[in-house]
C-alpha cells in the first residue's frame, strides 16, 4: 500500500520523497529450500520526509499480518550476549529512572521472545509481553512470561490491564518505528498508562541513520525512522511528554526516549537542544538526502568493482550475519548466490534457509573455519571490527571486505 499521509502528521502534501533503493523484499522473511524458484514478493523501497512534523518514513507499507503473522518471522531480540546486555542495562536503568516499585505493573510491547519482560519481572514487578508473532509469544510463554498474542492496540491493553491494571511503564524497543497507524498505537499506550506513568521507547535515530550512512537500516520492516522533532511531535499529539532522551549506540545508533504522562515533567530544553542539532546537521533539508544517496550509490559500485574481481581471481566470497540490514545490503547491491557461496549466522531459526531476493544459503559459524573461504564480506558492517577479530582468532587466512571501508582487511 502507499503511503498517501504522514503517518505522524497527517499532512499529505508536506510528503517528499528523498531515498529511493529499488525493489526488495521484505528484509525478515528468510525462505525454504524448496521456495527458491517460487516467485518472491518484492516491494519498493522508497522514503519520504515531512517538511512539516520532520517526519522519514517509507513510501510502500506492507501490512503488519504478512510481515509477522504470515511470514516465518525470525527475528529473536535476545540472540546474542551483547544483546543480553543490552536489555540487562534497560531494566536497570529504566527501573531506576522510573523508581519501579515490586507493586508495579510493567508492560512491553513488540516483546518477542520474552527476554526484557522476563528482567522486569525478576525485579519483582508484575510484567506483560504484547507480541504479534504467534511463534515468539509461545517462546516466551514457555520461558515463564505473561505474552499475549498482538499488536498494540486497544484489544491487547485491556487484556494486560484486565491482569494486572494500568501499568506505571510502558516499553518498546524497536517497535514504534514497525507501526503503520501510530494513532491507534498510542491511544493504547495512553489508555494503558496509569496518571504519572512512563512510556521509554528505543528507535533508530534519523540523525545517525544519515551521518553515518546506515543505508541498511532502512527496510520495509522499518516503517519509520524518527528525528527528535517528530517523535516530539506524535507525543504531544497524544498527551505523552518527553523528559528525558539518551542515546544508545545499539543497532549502530539509536535514541531511548522516555516520556510522561504528567505535562509538568516536559523537558522542553532537552528536546529543543536535541531540535536544534538535528537543524545543524541539515536534517530536515532535501539536499542531505541527495548527498547521502550519491555515497552509497558510490559505495556500492566500489564495492562490486572489488567483489568481481576477486571473484575472477577464482577466490571464493562468503558473507557474515544474515540479519535484516544484510539483506538490505545484499538486495540493494544486486548480489546473489553467484559471487556469494554462503551466508553465515548464530540464529537457529535461520541456518538451512535462504535469504529473500539474493537467495543465498544461511550456514552455521563453523562453515567460515572449516570450509575454503578466501573472502568474507562483512554485512554487519556496524560490528565489522568484532566480528573480523573473532573469526581472525579462528582462521586467520580470511580476508575480510567491509561496506565503506577501501582496503582489504
Ligand atoms: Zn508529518
Amino acid at each position: 500500500m502507499l503511503a498517501k499521509k504522514c503517518i505522524v502528521c497527517g499532512k499529505s502534501s508536506s510528503l517528499k520523497r528523498v531515498i529511493e533503493m529499488g525493489f526488495h523484499p521484505a528484509a525478515d522473511t528468510y525462505i525454504k529450500k524448496g521456495q527458491l524458484l517460487n516467485p518472491q514478493k518484492t516491494y519498493p523501497l522508497n522514503c519520504l520526509l515531512c517538511s512539516n512534523c520532520g517526519h522519514f518514513q517509507n513510501e510502500y507499507f506492507i501490512s503488519g499480518e504478512e510481515r509477522y503473522i504470515e511470514s516465518n518471522y525470525s527475528y529473536t531480540s535476545s540472540n546474542s550476549p551483547s544483546a543480553r546486555a543490552h536489555w540487562d542495562e534497560f531494566a536497570d536503568t529504566v527501573s531506576k529512572y522510573i523508581k519501579l516499585a515490586p507493586s508495579d505493573h510493567a508492560i512491553e510491547f513488540g516483546s518477542n521472545d520474552g527476554y526484557l519482560t522476563l528482567q522486569f519481572q525478576k525485579k519483582g514487578a508484575r510484567a506483560t509481553g504484547i507480541d504479534p508473532s504467534p511463534i515468539m509469544t509461545a517462546v516466551a510463554n514457555k520461558s515463564g512470561v505473561n505474552a499475549i498474542q498482538g499488536f498494540i492496540g486497544k484489544d491487547t491493553i485491556a487484556k494486560a490491564l484486565k491482569k494486572n491494571g494500568q501499568a506505571r511503564l510502558i516499553c518498546g524497543n524497536n517497535v514504534l518505528n514497525h507501526i503503520e497507524n501510530l494513532g491507534d498505537a498510542m491511544k493504547a499506550i495512553k489508555l494503558g498508562l496509569k496518571d504519572g506513568g512512563y512510556l521509554v521507547v528505543e528507535v533508530p535515530s534519523l540523525k545517525d541513520t544519515i551521518e553515518k550512512y546506515l543505508f541498511d537500516m532502512i527496510f520495509h520492516e522499518h516503517i519509520s525512522t524518527f528525528s527528535i522533532k517528530s517523535i516530539d511531535f506524535l507525543f504531544r499529539k497524544n498527551g505523552l511528554f518527553i523528559t528525558q532522551i539518551e542515546d544508545i549506540p545499539y543497532h549502530g545508533g539509536s535514541m531511548r526516549v522516555y516520556a510522561s504522562t504528567k505535562k509538568l515533567a516536559y523537558n522542553s530544553q532537552i528536546v529543543k537542544k536535541h531540535i536544534a542539532d538535528e537543524q545543524k546537521s541539515n536534517l530536515f533539508k532535501t539536499d542531505t538526502y541527495k548527498k547521502f544517496m550519491t555515497k552509497i550509490v558510490k559505495d556500492k559500485n566500489e564495492l562490486l568493482a572489488t567483489l568481481y574481481s576477486l571473484k575472477k581471481s577464482g577466490k571464493k566470497i562468503a558473507a557474515v550475519g544474515a540479519g535484516a540490514r544484510s539483506n538490505t545490503l545484499l538486495n540493494f547491491y544486486r548480489l546473489d548466490n553467484t559471487v556469494i557461496e554462503f551466508l553465515t549466522d548464530a540464529s537457529r531459526h535461520k541456518i538451512g534457509k535462504f535469504t529473500p531476493g539474493s537467495n543465498i544459503e544461511i550456514k552455521d559459524d563453523n562453515s567460515l573455519y572449516s570450509g575454503d573461504i578466501d573472502v568474507a564480506l562483512i554485512t554487519a558492517w556496524n560490528i565489522g571490527k568484532y566480528l573480523t577479530e573473532k573469526i581472525r582468532k579462528v582462521n586467520d587466512k580470511i580476508q575480510f571486505i567491509v561496506p565503506g571501508e577501501k582496503e582489504l582487511m
